[in-house]
């Protein structure tokens, strides 16, 4: 078979374990050829300042800007190539906008934002379902300069709220509702709601209006889209050239406490980075289609459907709706109508496809296609040996995380076409120093197939977060703390590594749960429970499930236990309990069952036995338990679980 890798010509003789190791041994000397992918106005001046560690500042002195890399240098020579095709099967539309046809948006909404009084480093959340305006306003932040902290659209009013009060926005950009499934999902009642919630006021509300949700405007903050852009119909807004370490973005991830954390990027080192793994990674050519299943409300949907195909000079498809509706074809038919060569989801969709009819999957000429990418969650065998036969294409697993921004292992075909190994994402992508430490001594295990944390010797690679949003002190103890006294990047998760360098990722070391491939905290889930008044205490673990990966399960004690006395109450205030999450969180939170018992298993001080409960739940031994303070309190959650 003809390889479907393309190779550009000065890759064509290096060997990926030359690559790699030239990456990190010539750091400086590999990413100033990487720069060459983006456009510069103004060159930088050092590659790395790296004299104050943790932090690290990429291309430091060059002037850039992330819109005039991703649109604007590709009108001249592409304008009426597609860049943007929107798809929604929720709302039966498709439309199309060519790179010049972009432009004149983006500048639309641009100069909307800057009437709406946006400078300059200000904030603009963006709450908005899968529609073009929210891609036009991301892009329009970037253009001048401001910093979008876009809240995925399944969230509820009060994380919005607290992620209102984090990034001060001074616009919020929103919709009147999304739509799943041909459900109208209202979200304008739910930003007025967090609006009210939040110490920060925003100054304005900018709406589109889909025609989905009649909605409330309040008088003097609350602004129309439609009538905005009419104003600005013709305008021609420059970019704002900004210092490499510009903030481009935040956006919000679960960690171990119930506060989310706001992971910021800058501008020029993510662009690097995207562009290089747009040619060595992905091996997208311009002029081609990207189709990635995800949400702009995730970091995957800023990196690959947003910023790294349009950087690349791809068109990128924006697909609204289900995958399996109206039928498990509708991706491939997406990959047969627009050629789509490049496709990246995650396990759980696929998961999901796999339930179908097998016949949807051979419907549609694919011959376009050269790989599809997964990422988010494990990819198990089975998951990954259906897709691989039934598509006929190279699958390849690839790993990272909200902080990193792109993969930090994977296979780069783009360098040098390597087999795929079932079960692992592949080796060390170049520029991490990718190192397995021992959980005990924080030594680094330097043979085959030992147990470690998956860790990150400083500095990051370019693209990847520089802060916690205003908390570099967050930041450092949160990620750089684990072993004192060393410049190590903790990813939280478990690997190894086998004889010939594959890495395996076994899972989180802390509390973050993998839920269809959505990162959430189980204190976040824990403290909406606990804020029900019929709950005195709770635990929340995430359970192995064959679907969605993982799924949430909750425990709790409550304060008068005759509300649960017999099945009929214990479910419906099991009932009630799942709309408090659903309404403060957002459906995506919601535990897969609200559990009521008399204790939580606890050590002799007081911490939660998690783990314990984890195990009991998955059919595992629990572990050594003799610092649980009471035996009959796990009895009890196996007794819950065996019925
Ligand atoms: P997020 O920040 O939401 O992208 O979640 C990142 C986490 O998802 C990682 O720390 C891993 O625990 C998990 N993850 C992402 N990709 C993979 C993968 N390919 N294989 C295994 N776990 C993954």
């Amino acid at each position: 078979m003809k390889s479907p890798w393309i190779r550009s010509k000065e890759t064509r003789m290096t060997s990926y374990a030359d690559f790699y190791r030239r990456s990190i041994d010539d750091r400086e000397g590999f990413w100033r050829e990487q720069a060459d992918l983006i456009d510069w106005q103004q060159p930088f001046e050092q590659v790395c300042d790296h004299s104050h560690p943790p932090f690290a500042r990429w291309f430091v002195g060059g002037a850039t800007n992330l819109c005039h890399n991703a649109v604007d240098r590709h009108v001249k020579e592409r304008g009426q190539q597609n860049a943007l095709i929107f798809v929604s099967t929720e709302t039966h539309q498709e439309r199309i906008y060519s790179f010049a046809e972009l432009h004149t948006e983006v500048q639309r909404m641009s100069a909307s934002l800057l009437a709406l009084g946006v400078k300059k480093g200000d904030r603009v959340l963006v709450y908005m379902p899968m529609i073009p305006e929210a891609a036009f306003a991301m892009l329009a932040c970037a253009r001048i300069g401001a910093i979008h902290s876009v809240v995925f659209g399944g969230f509820a009013s009060v994380s919005l709220a607290s992620r209102i009060d984090d990034a001060e926005p001074t616009v919020i950009v929103s919709a009147d509702a999304g739509s799943r499934g041909g459900k109208v999902v209202a979200y304008k009642p739910l930003l007025d709601e967090a609006i009210t919630l939040a110490a920060h006021k925003p100054k304005k509300v900018l709406m589109v209006d889909r025609g989905l949700a009649p909605f409330d405007r309040v008088e003097g903050r609350d602004e129309d889209y439609a009538a905005l852009r009419e104003q600005h119909r013709h305008a021609e807004v420059p970019c704002e050239w900004v210092e490499s370490s510009h903030p481009s973005y935040t956006l919000y991830t679960s960690g171990t406490t119930g506060k989310p954390k706001g992971v910021q990027r800058d501008t020029g080192g993510y662009a690097v980075a995207l562009a290089a793994s747009m040619k060595h990674i992905f091996c997208g050519r311009a002029g081609e289609t990207y189709f990635s299943t995800s949400d702009i409300g995730w970091v995957v949907g800023h990196s690959y459907i947003i910023y790294g195909p349009l950087i690349a000079g791809m068109a990128t498809i924006m697909y609204e709706g289900l995958p399996i509706r109206p039928d498990a074809a509708i991706w491939w038919s997406l990959v047969e109508k627009y050629k789509v060569t490049v496709m990246f989801s995650a396990p759980t969709a696929v998961r999901v496809l796999k339930k179908q009819d097998p016949a949807a999957l051979s419907k549609h000429d694919l011959s376009s296609l050269r790989a599809l990418f997964l990422a988010g969650e494990p990819l198990d065998e089975p998951t990954a040996k259906w897709i691989a036969q039934s598509l006929g294409k190279p699958i390849i697993d690839n790993y990272w995380q909200t902080e990193t921004g792109w993969p930090i292992l994977t296979i780069c075909n783009g360098i040098e076409q390597a087999p795929s190994k079932f079960g692992s994402p592949g080796k060390a992508v170049y520029g991490y120093d990718v190192k397995l430490l021992d959980e005990a001594t924080g030594e680094e295990l330097t043979g085959a197939n030992q147990k470690g944390v998956v860790a990150i010797a400083g500095p990051l690679p370019p693209g990847c977060m520089q802060t916690v949003w205003r908390d570099d002190a967050r930041f450092v103890k949160t990620y750089w703390s684990s072993i004192p006294g060393k410049q190590l990047y903790s990813t939280f998760d478990w690997g190894i590594r086998d004889e010939d360098g594959y890495f395996f990722i076994l899972g989180r070391t802390d509390d973050v749960i993998n839920v269809a491939g959505h990162r959430l905290g189980t204190r976040e889930i824990e403290e909406s429970i606990a804020s029900h008044p019929a709950v005195a205490e709770v635990a929340v673990v995430g359970v192995a499930d064959q679907l969605k990966g993982q799924v949430a399960m909750a425990f709790a004690v409550l304060r008068d236990p005759a509300r649960a006395a017999d099945d009929a109450s214990a479910m419906k205030l099991e009932g009630e309990i799942m709309k408090t999450v659903d309404e403060q969180l957002g459906a995506v939170a919601r535990p897969a069952r609200v559990r009521f018992v008399s204790v939580l298993p606890k050590t002799r001080s007081g911490k939660l036995l998690r783990r314990a409960i984890q195990a009991v739940c998955e059919g595992r031994d629990p572990g050594d338990l003799t610092t649980m303070e009471d035996p009959a309190a796990l009895q009890q959650v196996k007794d819950l679980v065996a019925h």
